[in-house]
């Protein structure tokens, strides 16, 4: 049997072929010179378990399980606690709260218990109307979890090449055969797509159209401040579209903005701090975190997050296209979901079965809407519709 080429050494990839590795041969092909460089270097490491969505859900969930599992001196995450609270729509994450809590998840009600300033300080004076406190979340280092799989790869004999990438697949007579790189053509039986805000360019070389849109998001750093303690929960107004947790003596944080922006062949995603959202930044922090209102960003970058137009994940074979799986669209909870992706994905080329995921929900051939919401100051109730068309250039 070939070996498995996986297309991306990100989270997605990496978690794929670890888990693959002890019953396949694996290979990674990276177009960068390091792993782990791309979105999967740009984020703000959040474990979030309180999400509206039922599949992020369920892929968070086990994630956080096992990540509670590797619990020790050189563990990938830690817990902190993080608190979800709403300013305008405080029923938002009700059935989110109820599916977790029937699971066994610790949340609080901070609301109804006037304990909100209590847990989340940063949030005295917030015109908050409900706010959960999950004591057991958690934030996770995705270099560490990176290298993690990684080590759970060569030690299996899998390897990752650096400085390859990936310039379309090899399709004959209907099914996918390899990649062609720049380094000549690899055959395999199968590949797995998981090379992030390029992988419906990667996908269109095969002519298939698989809508998956990069959206630009800031992440900034404040100075130092008393209140930003290591043991400070992260806090997310959810229907606002703010978060901010402790990092350096300061805040991590962001206005939750997005636009959509593709990125050009070839490594290179991280984007400079623009004036746009720095001042939305300071806005929100000054009208709903007031504690933090007369705070400045210091530094800050942006990064590529990679949504299809319902928000769920491409995941396991394509229906369309024999040989080929996917590992994309992983959005804003990539790293919330890495080390479910990656066993689900394995699962199904494995031919395993998977009980604790809806795979419909996930099949890389669903169908799309052409138009869907984007919120481009991150306001819940401040959505843009865009297109569903891909612009030419992503069309090799
Ligand atoms: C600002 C920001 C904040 C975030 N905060 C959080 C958070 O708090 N919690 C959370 O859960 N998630 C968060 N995320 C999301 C998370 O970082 C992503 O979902 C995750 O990193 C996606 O991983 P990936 O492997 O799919 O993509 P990537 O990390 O982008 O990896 C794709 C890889 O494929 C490679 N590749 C692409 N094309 C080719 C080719 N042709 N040939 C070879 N290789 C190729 C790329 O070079 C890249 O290394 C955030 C993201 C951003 C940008």
């Amino acid at each position: 049997m070939s070996e498995v080429v996986v297309v991306g050494a990100g989270l997605a990839g990496l978690s794929v072929a670890a888990h693959l590795a002890p019953h396949r041969a694996v290979r990674v092909l990276e177009q960068g010179e390091a792993p782990a460089a791309e979105a999967s270097a740009q984020n703000a490491g959040m474990v979030r378990l309180l999400s509206d969505d039922p599949v992020e859900r369920a892929l968070a969930w086990r994630t956080h399980q096992r990540l509670a599992a590797l619990d020790g001196p050189e563990s990938p995450s830690r817990i902190t606690g993080g608190v979800l609270a709403l300013a305008h729509d405080p029923l938002h994450l009700h059935g989110a709260v109820a599916w977790l809590a029937a699971r066994g998840a610790t949340i609080e009600d901070l609301g109804s218990h006037g304990q909100i300033a209590v847990v989340a300080p940063v949030l005295e004076g917030a015109p908050v109307q409900r706010a959960w406190h999950l004591p057991e979340a958690r934030v996770a280092d995705a270099h560490q979890l990176a290298s993690g799989f990684i080590a759970t790869l060569r030690a299996h004999g899998g390897s990752v090449s650096c400085g390859t990438a990936v310039r379309g697949l090899h399709v004959v007579e209907g099914r996918c055969v390899g990649v062609e790189t720049t380094a000549g053509i690899v055959a395999t039986d199968h590949v797995v797509l998981a090379a992030g805000a390029w992988s419906a360019s990667l996908a269109a070389t095969a002519g298939l159209h698989r809508p998956l849109f990069p959206l630009r998001r800031s992440l900034l750093q404040t100075g130092a401040d008393a209140l930003a303690a290591a043991g400070h929960p992260w806090t997310w107004l959810d229907d606002i579209g703010l978060y901010v947790r402790p990092e350096g003596g300061g805040w991590l944080g962001s206005p939750c903005d997005e636009a959509v922006d593709f990125p050009s062949p070839g490594p290179g995603s991280r984007g400079p701090m623009e004036e746009l959202p720095r001042a939305l930044f300071a806005d929100k922090l000054a009208r709903f975190l007031p504690r933090l209102g007369a705070l400045r960003p210091a530094t800050g970058w942006t990064g590529l997050r990679t949504f299809a137009p319902d928000r769920r994940p491409l995941l396991g074979p394509d229906g369309d296209l024999p040989g080929l799986w996917w590992a994309a669209g992983l959005g804003g909870f990539g790293v919330s979901t890495a080390l479910a992706v990656g066993e689900a994905v394995a699962a199904t080329l494995c031919g395993e079965p998977v009980d604790w995921l809806d795979l419909a929900a996930v099949r890389p051939q669903r169908r799309m809407l052409s138009r869907w919401l984007i919120r481009p100051q991150g306001w819940l109730e401040g959505p843009r519709l865009v297109s569903g068309q891909l612009p030419p250039r992503m069309s090799r």
